[in-house]
C-alpha cells in the first residue's frame, strides 16, 4: 500500500512530463510557451535540464489526460493540480509556462507558474498551494541542481526568483537558489546551512529589494551564518543582469561588488545620512543592532571592531550597546 506522500509524488511526476510533452511537442505549446521562453533568452539545453513545460489554455488539459491515463482524482486535487469547483474539474496552471519545484532530493513537490502576457488582471506567478510534499517556508528553489556546487564553493547565492536562479546556473553560477514567493524564513536559512555556513544575498536592484535584503541579512545573521550583499544597479534583477553578460563578467561584477553586512548599510545608509551626527549615530544603532544578532562571542567581535573602524567610534562603546541589546532580548 502506497503512502499518500507517494501517491501525491507519482502525480506531481505525471504531471511534469505532461508539461514538458505539451511545451516541445505540441503546436500550443511550441508556439506559446517555448517562443515565450525562447524570448527570456532560454536555450533548450537549460529549459530541458530545469524541466520547464507548458500547460494549455484548454479548461482541463492535464487533469483530463491524467484521469484517464488512471491517476486518481484525489491525489489530483491534493497537490493542487486539480481544482474542484461546482462547474466540475480545472487545471490550476491554465495557460502558464510551468517551473517544477524540487526538493533536495529531486522530488517534484510542487510547481509555479507564470502568465506569459504583461496583463495586470491575473497574479504575475501561481504557485501549488501548501499540502503533504510541499512546505513552501521550508522549499529553496533550485537547492537540488545547486547542492554540489554550494558545498564545492562554499557559498550559496540567494536570488528572488526562478529565472533568476535559471539565468546565474545558465552562466555558470550554479551555486544559486530562490526563496521564490516568500520572504525568505529560518527554515529555509537552515537548510543553506547544511552545505554552507556563508551565504551572499542579490536581490532586485529595486526598494523592495533593498528591504528584503536588508531583513535578509539580520535573519540570516541570527542563525549564525555569515552574510555578504551584492546590489544591483537599479530597475536589474538577476537575472535581466545576466542576460547581455558573458559567465566571465557576471563573476567579475560580483566579486566587485560582493561586501559584507556593514559595507552595505554603510553605504547605503551613509548615502542618505552624510555628515549628519544624528543621521550618523543612527546608522551606528542600526548596524549594532544586526551585530547583536550575532550568536557567535568571537564573530561578533570581528564586527565590532570593524564598526569600530569604519565608523569611528570607541568600540568599548559598542560592546556596552550590544550587550544592553542582547540583554533586554533574553
Ligand atoms: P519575471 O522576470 O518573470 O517577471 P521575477 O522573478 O523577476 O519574474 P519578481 O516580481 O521580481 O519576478 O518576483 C520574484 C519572485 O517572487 C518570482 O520569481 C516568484 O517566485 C515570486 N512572485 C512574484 N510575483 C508573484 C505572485 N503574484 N504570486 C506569487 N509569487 C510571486
Ligand atoms: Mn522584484
Ligand atoms: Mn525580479
Ligand atoms: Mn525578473
Amino acid at each position: 500500500e502506497k503512502s499518500e506522500r507517494e501517491s501525491m509524488l507519482i502525480v506531481t511526476n505525471y504531471a511534469e512530463q505532461f508539461f514538458v510533452d505539451q511545451l516541445l511537442h505540441t503546436d500550443e505549446g511550441k508556439s506559446v510557451g517555448l517562443s515565450y521562453l525562447h524570448k527570456r533568452g532560454l536555450d533548450l539545453p537549460t529549459i530541458e535540464k530545469f524541466g520547464l513545460g507548458y500547460c494549455p489554455e484548454k479548461w482541463d488539459g492535464l487533469t483530463q489526460s491524467a484521469l484517464s491515463s488512471g491517476y486518481k482524482k484525489e491525489y489530483l486535487v491534493k497537490t493542487g493540480l486539480t481544482i474542484e469547483s461546482e462547474k466540475g474539474l480545472f487545471d490550476r496552471f491554465r495557460a502558464r509556462v510551468i517551473f517544477p519545484i524540487r526538493d533536495i532530493a529531486g522530488k517534484i513537490i510542487a510547481f509555479g507558474g507564470r502568465i506569459m502576457t504583461n496583463d495586470k488582471k491575473s497574479a504575475k506567478y501561481l504557485n501549488s498551494p501548501e499540502s503533504e510534499i510541499y512546505h513552501k517556508s521550508r522549499t529553496l528553489y533550485g537547492i537540488y541542481f545547486a547542492k554540489k556546487s554550494i558545498v564545492q564553493h562554499n557559498r550559496c547565492y540567494l536570488v528572488e526568483g526562478y529565472l533568476d536562479v535559471i539565468s546565474f546556473h545558465r552562466k555558470g553560477i550554479e551555486n544559486t537558489v530562490a526563496s521564490s514567493g516568500t520572504s525568505l524564513t529560518i527554515e529555509q536559512i537552515r537548510l543553506i546551512r547544511r552545505l554552507t555556513p556563508n551565504v551572499t544575498i542579490i536581490y532586485d536592484g529595486d526598494a523592495a529589494g533593498i528591504k528584503a535584503s536588508l531583513r535578509g541579512i539580520d535573519l540570516v545573521l541570527e542563525e549564525g551564518l555569515n552574510v555578504r550583499v551584492v546590489l544591483l544597479p537599479d530597475g536589474e534583477d538577476p537575472d535581466s543582469f545576466s542576460q547581455s553578460r558573458s559567465p566571465q563578467e557576471l563573476s567579475d561584477y560580483i566579486a566587485q561588488h560582493e561586501t559584507d553586512f556593514i559595507n552595505f548599510k554603510t553605504r547605503l545608509l551613509l548615502g542618505q545620512a552624510g555628515s549628519d551626527p544624528i543621521e550618523k549615530a543612527r546608522l551606528i544603532t542600526d548596524i549594532v543592532r544586526s551585530i547583536s544578532l550575532i550568536p557567535d562571542n568571537i564573530t561578533r567581535s570581528v564586527y565590532i571592531r570593524e564598526t569600530a573602524t569604519q565608523m569611528q567610534v570607541e568600540e568599548s562603546i559598542l560592546y556596552n550597546e550590544i550587550a544592553r541589546i542582547r540583554t533586554g532580548k533574553n
